[in-house]
């Protein structure tokens, strides 16, 4: 039981919060507009849609990055891989497809339900 491979999660934590802090890293200074002089209606409005789905995508980088935070440090506690609600094993399968994943799977499902 529980014999996950802890390295292979960290690395792809790892990987992970390095692509969202080289996002907000570019978020701090806005890519210039693309529209030249001849830029028109279309393109101001393509560019207020972008800057919406940009703020968007920080908050959620925002809880992501604090949840991978949180996982690498079950790692150095070596409780990774323990449900937070319940302590049982959370299945390989479910850390695979979120590997800073806190809740196992049923209790995943009881907090939403
Ligand atoms: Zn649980």
């Amino acid at each position: 039981m529980g014999a996950i491979n802890v390295g292979r999660y960290m690395q792809l934590l790892l990987a992970k919060r390095r692509e969202l802090a080289d996002v907000r890293a570019e978020g701090v200074n806005p890519v210039p507009g693309a529209g030249g002089p001849a830029g028109d209606v279309m393109d101001q409005a393509t560019a207020d849609t972008d800057a919406l789905i940009h703020i968007r995508l920080r908050q959620t980088d925002g809880r992501l990055l604090r949840a991978i935070d949180e996982a690498l440090a079950r790692i150095r506690q070596g409780t990774y891989g323990v449900c937070s609600s319940c302590g049982q094993f959370i299945s390989k399968a479910r850390l695979d497809a979120v590997p800073w994943t806190r809740l196992c799977r049923g209790c995943k499902e009881r907090q939403q339900g």
